[in-house]
């Protein structure tokens, strides 16, 4: 699949909301979900991201003045796999209008070259990603969704930052894992327990 390079961006939601994970779960965020990935985790809960087009597209003043439009201090660049688009502009445009800028991705393709405020970095095992996302990410985020999960997540610790926040996060659609990882941090407790809050309070 090809790398969309282009400054308009597919849009495939946008809203505003409460971060439900990871580091700053609970923090008012504005969502920008971009279209397209080609990683294909077999447990997606956003498949209906995967396609490159078919989407509205957006430039990112517009993109900012969707943001305007809240009170959000704080933008997620999220997808599918937001890193197949060229984010300079975006990134760039967000963080001269004054938002604190969070870039979730798996890490499958190159950083931007505009970096943004905070870097989710949430390793697939279905894609390795690139290893400059190791040394750039603030906070690193592993989905468990069977065992073998988590000697899969510590090994991506390991090429980490030793102080990096590291998150453990249950496959909601995986009933077992909330006990995995619990069992895991308690053993483990450098790791901490990462909920999608959003889902288990159903908020949009
Ligand atoms: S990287 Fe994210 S959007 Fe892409 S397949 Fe995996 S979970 Fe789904």
């Amino acid at each position: 699949m090809a790398s969309i390079r282009g400054e308009f961006y597919p849009l495939v939601e946008h809203f505003y909301s409460v971060q439900g994970e990871g580091y700053w779960s609970g923090q008012p965020a504005f969502f920008l979900r971009l279209g397209g990935c080609d990683v294909g985790c077999s447990w997606c809960d956003t498949r209906y991201s995967w396609p490159q087009t078919g989407w509205a597209t957006y430039s990112a003043e517009a993109l900012v003045e969707l943001v305007r439009a809240t009170p959000a201090p704080h933008v997620v660049l999220t997808g599918g796999e937001p890193t197949l688009h060229a984010l300079e502009p975006l990134i760039a445009a967000l963080q001269e209008a004054g938002y604190f800028v969070q870039l979730e991705t798996s890490g499958a393709y190159p950083p931007p070259s505009v970096l943004p405020n905070w870097i989710t970095f949430s390793p697939k095992r279905f894609k390795a990603p690139h290893p400059a996302w190791y040394e750039l990410a603030q906070e690193l985020k592993v989905v468990i969704h069977a065992p073998s999960d988590l000697e899969w997540a510590e090994a991506q610790r390991r090429r980490c930052p030793p102080a990096l926040p590291a998150f453990l996060q249950p496959d909601y659609y995986q009933p077992k894992a909330v006990q995995w990882i619990l069992e895991y941090i308690k053993a483990h407790p450098s790791w901490r327990l990462s909920v999608q809050v959003h889902r288990y309070l159903a908020i949009p």
